[in-house]
């Protein structure tokens, strides 16, 4: 057993998210080895709390099955972080934003099963729920009593902390505005509630934060989208033509202002009667998201059924992707969400090449 013997087992071994030979990507980048103790050094695109885990078995199996006295270490190192960021978002690695053209499609149930989910790999996560118009996030995760964390520096600077909820820290304009006053509020009023949740909150070391936008491709959007350096965005619709044409006009913006689409989920896709399981409704039309996505050359991230446990999980504060009764809509929720994280690696793969050592 040498270096060279175990690099040749190795270089092989696939990254499940960008589909290509360890040894191709650059991603291995030292074996040690002392006797039969085996190092391997990689180099990983972050997010990595999935790909870490699969890529150590991968590696640890792969040398076993021709080493089987071996121990094996595998160190990684996290590459692709962020180079610049807004100096209240510096502990930030991703800025996902959850967009879609209209109201009403499920945007803001979508990020915060998306939080959910990512904070179900293991990640540190946050939501900031920036929609102006009707920002749910407080009920849809149980804290519609709650106000905004917040307290005075000694300087006076009033700094603002998130609420927590299924391990998720949450940062809402419903934290800080009164019950519908957002109807009433215009553009400069807004965008000062809006820089209270970025400038003052303090959100501390996150892997991911999903930021809910609010509906549409306005003034309002195209603002908020060029204040954060989003890491990109996911765009939600439904599958008719009437909501197709507002994904057009969302990509475009996205596009206008440099942020990378991660994709299009389709949400009330079909719908499933509980007492007829064999049939399936598609009561908003078929395919549409799929079509757009590849219309505008995105990826097409997946589809979510019409399934009352979904609404009664955003009316009742308990994100269904939590519900034990419903595990099959949950994985197949965990599936698009783990697709949005190999685009985001995929996103982070084109930036800096700072690395961070990372125990797994
Ligand atoms: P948006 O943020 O796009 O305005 P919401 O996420 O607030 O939309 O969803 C609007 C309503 O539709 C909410 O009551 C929500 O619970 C419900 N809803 C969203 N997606 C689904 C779904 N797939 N099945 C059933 N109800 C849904």
């Amino acid at each position: 057993m040498n270096d060279v013997l175990i690099r040749s087992l190795l270089e092989p071994i696939i990254d499940p998210d960008f589909d290509r030979p360890l040894g191709a990507i650059g991603a291995l980048s030292k074996v040690e080895v002392e006797g039969d103790h085996v190092r391997v050094y990689l180099e990983l695109v972050q997010p990595l709390h999935t790909v870490a885990r699969r890529l150590d078995l991968a590696c640890t199996s792969a040398i076993h099955a021709n080493y089987p006295e071996a121990t094996v270490e595998v160190l990684v190192r996290e590459t692709g972080l962020p180079t610049k960021t807004a100096p209240a978002l510096a502990g930030v690695k991703n800025l996902i934003a959850v967009a879609s053209g209209k109201g009403g499609v499920g945007k803001s149930t979508m990020a915060a099963n998306l939080a959910v989910a990512l904070a179900q790999t293991g990640a540190h996560v946050g939501l900031l729920d920036a929609d102006v118009y009707g920002p749910s996030q407080p009920t849809m995760f149980g804290l519609a009593a709650e106000g905004m964390r917040a307290e005075k520096t000694d300087d006076g600077k009033l700094v603002g902390y998130p609420n927590e909820s299924f391990g998720v820290k949450i940062a809402s304009l419903g934290f800080v505005m009164q019950r519908d006053q957002a109807a009433i509020l215009r553009g400069p009023m807004l965008a000062g509630y809006f820089s209270t949740l970025v400038d003052q909150i303090q959100w501390g070391e996150l892997d991911y934060l999903v930021f809910d936008l609010p509906p549409g491709t306005g003034d309002i959007q195209l603002t908020l989208t060029q204040r954060i350096p989003l890491t990109g965005a996911v765009v939600i619709t439904t599958p008719q033509e009437i909501a197709l044409a507002d994904v057009r006009r969302s990509i475009q913006m996205f596009r206008k202002v440099n942020v990378n689409v991660l994709g299009v989920v389709e949400n009330m896709s079909y719908f499933i009667p509980p007492d007829m399981p064999e049939k399936r409704y598609h009561i908003f039309g078929k395919g549409g998201g799929a079509a757009v996505a590849s219309e505008y050359d995105v990826p097409f991230l997946g589809e979510v059924p019409i399934d009352v446990r979904i609404r009664e999980g955003g009316d009742g504060g308990f994100p269904f992707v939590l519900d034990a009764d419903r595990m099959d809509l949950g994985d197949a929720f965990r599936a698009i969400a783990s697709r949005v994280v190999s685009e985001v690696r995929k996103a982070n793969a084109s930036t800096s090449q700072q690395t961070v050592q990372i125990t797994l």
